[in-house]
């Protein structure tokens, strides 16, 4: 197998982090060979997260190839990874390596080591043929999901099941959640999760007849339209008290304004938006002590959170809405992210 891996590869470079920012597609990256604890994993596809946005605009440090949603085959191992991993179907994710020696790691939550390393970050991303991941962190990717299924589940699904997990014990079935930002590429999946997984009453927010639909056939069993309604009253009229929590998707100030009057007292706002760094949560002290309220941030999740929602995928309980693209149509996707114009998630597949 490693005969036909090929010394140059085609792969999409960020240029010009910032405001005028392009993507060039070149075609003569090297393909680099793994280190010890290393495969090298031959991409079919990738998601693309909206977070790339942050290192297209420069809103912190990243490599100029980005992607963290790739899914592919193991086509080479390092010195110490075992070879039985050759051939294996692997999730490529945002976590690319943790320390596993801190208080953090060792309470089982490496994707909160502060020393961790990322996909697309640290190291180069998932837009690219030929990835390196690290084998200790890699993703198994169970039979029944099909790559173009896994791939926006490494990101995507995993920040909404992470999320979800924070209500874990305080959230019962039958209990409201109010999701915004419900119709993108994130937003669906968590609707599916907590109306499918974890039994909850669901109220979708986003904008357009689109993300309704997407939203109410992935489980809501409302939804209300932050650009033509009063939000804050339709939720209150639906639910009396207000909802029981809210995970704010969308890394937007409105959003995170909004939350706090969308929850009843003793309710949780979780946050799993990534806008600017300089973006202060617009959350009074005061009502936040009066109220009881709880607020939570939540980055992606755990290795045993994405393994379950990967099998309830394989048992078709989970079905992301995924738009494919050529490879050939990166430069002009990242402006339909911009613009927040892509409904579901968008995967791109890579030249073979
Ligand atoms: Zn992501
Ligand atoms: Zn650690």
């Amino acid at each position: 197998m490693a005969n036909s891996i090929p010394l140059l590869q085609q792969a999409a470079l960020v240029q010009d982090p910032g405001e005028h920012a392009s993507i060039k597609l070149a075609h003569s990256i090297p393909v680099s060979n793994p280190g010890r604890h290393e495969v090298l994993v031959k991409l079919t596809c990738t998601g693309l997260c909206r977070s790339e946005l942050r290192a297209v605009l420069a809103w912190g440090i990243y490599n100029s190839i980005i992607g963290h949603e790739g899914v592919g085959t193991v086509v080479k191992t390092g010195d110490e990874v075992p070879e039985s991993l050759l051939g294996e179907r692997v999730g490529v994710k945002w976590l690319y390596s943790a320390c596993n020696e801190c208080s953090v790691c060792k309470r089982g939550f490496p994707h909160n080591c502060a020393q961790q390393l990322n996909t697309g970050r640290h190291v180069p991303g998932t837009l690219q043929q030929y990835v390196i991941t690290d084998a200790r962190f890699l993703t198994h990717i169970p039979e029944g999901v099909a790559d173009e299924i896994a791939a926006p589940l490494l990101c995507a699904g995993l920040t909404m099941v992470g999320a979800l997990s924070k209500l874990d014990n305080e959230l019962q079935a039958g209990d409201f959640i109010v999701i915004s930002g419900s119709g993108g590429g994130l937003g669906h999946i968590g609707v599916q999760i907590a109306a499918r997984m974890k039994n909850l009453r669901v109220i979708a927010v986003d904008s357009g007849e689109g993300k309704r639909a997407l939203s109410l056939e992935s489980g809501a069993e409302v939804f209300f339209d932050y650009r033509t309604e009063d939000v804050i009253a339709r939720v209150h009229e639906y639910t009396g008290e207000g909802a029981h929590a809210t995970i704010v998707v969308p890394g937007t100030e409105e959003a995170l304004k909004m939350a706090p009057d969308l929850v009843r007292n003793m309710g949780f706002i979780v946050n799993v938006g990534l806008p600017r760094n300089d973006l202060r949560i617009p959350l009074s002290a005061t009502l936040c002590t009066a109220r009881g309220l709880t607020f939570i941030g939540s980055s992606v999740g755990t290795e045993d959170q994405l393994a379950d929602l990967l099998k309830a995928a394989a048992a078709g309980k989970i079905t992301p809405s995924i738009e494919s693209f050529d490879f050939s149509d990166v430069p002009t996707l990242i402006e339909a992210l911009k613009k927040d114009g892509i409904t579901g998630r968008a995967v791109v597949t890579l030249p073979q």
